[in-house]
Order: structure tokens, then C-alpha cells, then sequence
């Protein structure tokens, strides 16, 4: 009968835990994280600038899941030992039943875990509505908006207000290579150039009124963070939201993950395209497009007549109007 061959380790021939189609290199847990550790530390040496006088505050978006915590688990081990340096991790609570409380016991653990300062908000603080009920005003709003249109609107004011209240210098968001390449592609799919030119990190380009976001993780794939979640043995939930499946992210996640199985690499070339249009536009304009006003409802950032959170909030109000008129 023949034996099973269990693939080793490139580097110490222990058994091994993943290999990289796309490097061509097999690895066990160890030179995984190692490998990890290395490529999240060149980024943060790229994309963190501490303030030269005075103490720099590091604002970390956690979600309770896998990217956030690996983010945070990274971040404290490259800044926690500084004094000049202020690391608090923050969570939004969307209001999903089922899904939030889990994740949100997670972050905060992850939080304690590594002792950093926790703090939280929800969409009803935010005065948003909580997202279980947005979804069930859906199908009478029609527009074909998904639940995830809104929520992601709500979420990203809810890390501006958290990174507010603490005066953040930057914001850390757990974007791995394949929610980098997926975003790409989707703003490529709308022909979004200014989208793409906006895409996080902003280190070397802010944009103005707002605090730049950094995107340590951004080459590490999705597969990669897991495993290296469970190797370092990080608090985080498992659970998939009830509202993601039809968003029209998850077409583009099964399509990259398509491409990336047939053509290894796809994702390195799509989020290096996305980084050589942001050049070339730095290069022709010399600062990245500003936001041009504040939104006279609700005083976010816009550059449109209103910010997109209230734009989201009226199609809900219209449910009150359609329901009345029914
Ligand atoms: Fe919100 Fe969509 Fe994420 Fe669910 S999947 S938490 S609805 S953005």
C-alpha cells in the first residue's frame, strides 16, 4: 500500500501547514508565523510614522474576528513596550442578533489579553438603527441596496467616532490581501478611480480632516491570517454574519479566489496595480483628493451634497413614507 506523504517545511522539514501557490514556498506553523511576523513588521516600518514630538495614539478597529486580532496582536508587540506610544482598540456593535455579542466578547478578551484599553460604540449611539431592523425595511425600500451597503456606511462613521474620542493619529484596520484585492476589483467593476486613490494606507498621502488609516496586513492572505490566529491561539469568532450572503463582495470573493487558483499571484497584481494608480496620481496632482466639505446634516467628511450615512438614513425614513402610504 502507499504511504501517505505528508509535505514538509521548506526551511526545517517539520510537517507542513500551508503552501503558497503564489511564492511557491511550503511552510509548517512556525516559519508561517515567522514568515508573517516579518512581512506585518516591513509594513508597519512602511506605513507608521509616530509623531517626532509627543505621544502618538493608535486607534485599532477590532471586530472580534481573525484579521482584527491578529492586527492587534501585531501592533502590541511592535509598539505595546513603547511609552510615546497609546494603542486602544475599539469595536462597533451593528446590532445583529446572534453575531455581534460573540465577537464582541472575543474583542474585548483579545483586548484584556493583551491589556490594551477597550472601548466600544453601537449604531444606536451613533443614532443609527440597529442593522436587524434595517434588513427587515429592505424589501420595502427596494433600490436593491444589500444590508451590507448600509452597514458598512454606519461602521466606518462608527470608527471615525471612536478614533475621535481619542484623538487617534491614525487608524489600524485589519485588511488582509484578499479584502484588498476584492475592494479593488469592486471599484474597478464601478470604474471608481477616486475610490481606488482613497484606498488605505494614507501614511504618505492623508486625507485632509481625516486620520489616516493604516493597513498593516494588507499582503497577508485571508488563509494565512487564520492560520497564524490559531498559532498564536488568539481569541476570535467564528461565526459568519447572517446578513453577508448577497453582498455583492462575496460574488467578487468567489471570483478572486477563482482567479487566484487558476493564476497564483492575482491578488499581489491587483492590489500593486491599485498602488501604482495611487502613484502616478500623487506623482500628477501631488496630494491625494480631499473631501471638500463637511456634511451640513451630520458634519462627517463628504464630497458629495451629504454624507453617505445620511444619505442611507433618509432611504430608511423613506420606509415610514411608503409604509403610511401602503
Ligand atoms: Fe455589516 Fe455586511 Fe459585515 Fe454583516 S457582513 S457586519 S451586514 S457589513
Amino acid at each position: 500500500m502507499a504511504s501517505l506523504e505528508i509535505p514538509q517545511c521548506d526551511r526545517c522539514h517539520h510537517p507542513a501547514m500551508i503552501h503558497q501557490e503564489y511564492s511557491g514556498r511550503t511552510l509548517c506553523g512556525k516559519h508561517l508565523a515567522d514568515s508573517i511576523r516579518k512581512k506585518v513588521a516591513r509594513e508597519m516600518r512602511k506605513q507608521v510614522t509616530l509623531n517626532s514630538e509627543g505621544d502618538t495614539t493608535i486607534f485599532v478597529a477590532i471586530s472580534g474576528g481573525k484579521d482584527s486580532a491578529v492586527l492587534l496582536d501585531r501592533i502590541v508587540e511592535a509598539f505595546g513596550p513603547r511609552p510615546d506610544v497609546r494603542i486602544v482598540a475599539g469595536c462597533v456593535d451593528e446590532g445583529i442578533e446572534g453575531y455581534r455579542a460573540p465577537s464582541l466578547d472575543c474583542a474585548r478578551e483579545l483586548a484584556e489579553n493583551l491589556e490594551v484599553e477597550f472601548i466600544t460604540t453601537s449604531y444606536p449611539e451613533l443614532g443609527f438603527e440597529e442593522m436587524d431592523e434595517v434588513v427587515k425595511k429592505l424589501p420595502v425600500i427596494g433600490d436593491g441596496l444589500a444590508p451590507c451597503s448600509f452597514c458598512g456606511v454606519f461602521r466606518r462613521q462608527g470608527i471615525n467616532q471612536l478614533a475621535r474620542s481619542v484623538n487617534a493619529d491614525m487608524v489600524a484596520l485589519g485588511h488582509n490581501l484578499d479584502d484588498m484585492a476584492q475592494t479593488i476589483m469592486m471599484n474597478m467593476q464601478k470604474g471608481d478611480v477616486e475610490r481606488t486613490i482613497r484606498l488605505a494606507p494614507h501614511t504618505h498621502a492623508p486625507l485632509t480632516g481625516m486620520s489616516p488609516r493604516i493597513v498593516p496586513l494588507r499582503w497577508i492572505p485571508e488563509q494565512e491570517v487564520h492560520a497564524y490566529a490559531l498559532h498564536r491561539k488568539l481569541p476570535f469568532a467564528h461565526g459568519e454574519c447572517p446578513h453577508a450572503p448577497g453582498a455583492l463582495r462575496w460574488r467578487h470573493r468567489s471570483i478572486i479566489a477563482t482567479l487566484e487558483a487558476d493564476v497564483p499571484g492575482t491578488r499581489h497584481g491587483l492590489v500593486h496595480m491599485a498602488d501604482q494608480v495611487k502613484q502616478l496620481h500623487l506623482d500628477s496632482r501631488g496630494k491625494n483628493p480631499s473631501p471638500p466639505s463637511n456634511c451640513p446634516n451630520c458634519g462627517e467628511l463628504t464630497s458629495g451634497e451629504v454624507c453617505k450615512a445620511c444619505e442611507m438614513v433618509a432611504k430608511l425614513e423613506s420606509y415610514s413614507e411608503q409604509v403610511i402610504d401602503q
